[in-house]
């Protein structure tokens, strides 16, 4: 990606945004057509960590109440987006989760918007799944996959376009805070800015902690993903598979299929490895509920979903620092939410919030109670 070349010794902002991530750069695009904002990104490219390392859907039916709100308006957001680019950056990609009666009962009474599947129905989707491993199914056929890269390739034009500026190999390692803002050292940059923005995914944590912000309890959990060759032929237009108990996950992708262990295990700040005995145990699982065969891995890797206690993302003004903006705890949704969440980060950056959206901000405060 191209990136700016800045050789002033310190550079001006009103926001910097700290995190080259799907967050960071989000919001570089929401926030540059009205403010001067500076992007730091610790990492020699772009969207090096979790940002890069997702299954790229955005499912209106998935996570809580205000992951869904954020989720249905990003999906429209996107769908404009892709109006504009030479191809569509958003597909469908229905998504069939597998289980017994009950769970789908359940399930349908309390979102409205989902399909009950028959089993011949969810076979004709779906025939490579052994008839014997599920009861009863549910369908979300509003759920898509988007082209991330594109996405966030995307952001970082339309950025740097309105007048951002990025700057990459500068992680930011020291932090002063006074009346006139904070003065920040990234790399080889000294930075200026009345607004610092944390989008700094995993190590959230850590940039609180460097600009004298009491943390939240985020936590980062690595999960992973495998793309795998199979002896069958996979149908690039079939859905995603999921049981209710999310253990496991498979879809197309082009001629193979990804899968994924759905782990969530704690996990230290850093370049996330995959652990070899999760996608052999992962590859079992996928065999005995398909019949098309897993022959070999041709990649997998892992990311760090990092979230609050209550799985919410967290964004908002700090109450203990003065222009300490937090974007951070996206978890499992930072793709699905990133256009609906950069687009409200922004207007509480500007004060320019309606007052219909006073009530979505409010439940994703950090200072809500049971966060801190
Ligand atoms: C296997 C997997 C599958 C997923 N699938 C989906 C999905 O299908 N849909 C979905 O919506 N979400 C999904 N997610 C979650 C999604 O990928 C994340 O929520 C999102 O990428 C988080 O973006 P981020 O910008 O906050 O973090 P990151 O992409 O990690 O960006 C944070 C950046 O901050 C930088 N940074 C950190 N400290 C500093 C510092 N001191 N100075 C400068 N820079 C710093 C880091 O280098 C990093 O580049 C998935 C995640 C995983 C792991």
């Amino acid at each position: 990606m191209n990136v700016d070349v800045v050789n002033s010794d310190v550079v001006k902002a009103d926001v910097v945004i700290i995190g080259g991530g799907i967050a960071g750069l989000s919001l570089a695009w929401a926030l540059a057509p009205t403010r001067t904002v500076v992007l730091v990104e610790a990492e020699p490219a772009l969207a090096f960590h979790t940002s890069a390392r997702s299954a790229r859907q955005m499912q209106p039916h998935y996570g809580p109440a205000v992951i869904q709100e954020l989720t249905r308006r990003s999906i429209a957001m996107v769908e404009d987006i892709s109006a504009t680019l030479a191809a569509p950056i958003l597909i469908p990609r229905p998504l069939i989760m597998l289980g017994n009666h009950a769970e789908v009962a359940e399930l349908l009474a309390g979102q409205p918007g989902l399909k009950l599947l028959g089993h011949t129905q969810a076979m004709a989707l779906s025939p490579d799944l052994r008839p014997d491993t599920f009861f009863a199914a549910a369908l979300d056929d509003s759920a898509k996959e988007v082209d991330v890269p594109a996405l966030l390739e995307y952001y970082r034009r339309q950025g740097l376009a309105a007048g951002a500026t990025v700057l990459l190999s500068a992680p930011v390692t020291t932090v002063q805070h006074d009346d006139t803002g904070f003065t920040l050292t990234a790399g080889e940059h000294e930075i200026k800015a009345s607004v610092v923005v944390n989008a700094a995914g995993a190590w959230a944590q850590e940039v609180a902690t460097l600009c004298g912000v009491p943390s939240q309890s985020l936590i980062p959990y690595r999960r992973s993903v495998a793309i795998v060759s199979t002896a069958g032929p996979v149908n690039p237009a079939g859905p995603m598979v999921e049981p209710f108990d999310e253990s496991y996950y498979f879809r197309p992708h082009g001629g193979n299929l990804l899968i994924s262990p759905c782990e969530s295990v704690p996990a230290p700040a850093g370049d996330a490895q995959v652990v070899d005995a999760d996608i052999r145990a992962l590859i079992e699982r996928i065999d005995a509920v398909t019949t098309l065969g897993i022959t070999g891995v041709v990649r997998a890797w892992t990311g760090l979903r990092t979230e609050a206690p209550d799985g919410i993302p967290v964004v908002g003004f700090d109450a203990a620092v003065p222009n300490f903006f937090w974007l951070a705890g996206q978890g499992g949704y930072g793709i699905q939410t990133s256009a609906a969440l950069a687009t409200l980060a922004a207007a509480m950056i500007t004060g320019t919030l309606p007052a219909a959206d006073q009530e979505l901000a409010g439940e994703l405060s950090p200072q809500r109670a049971g966060v801190l």
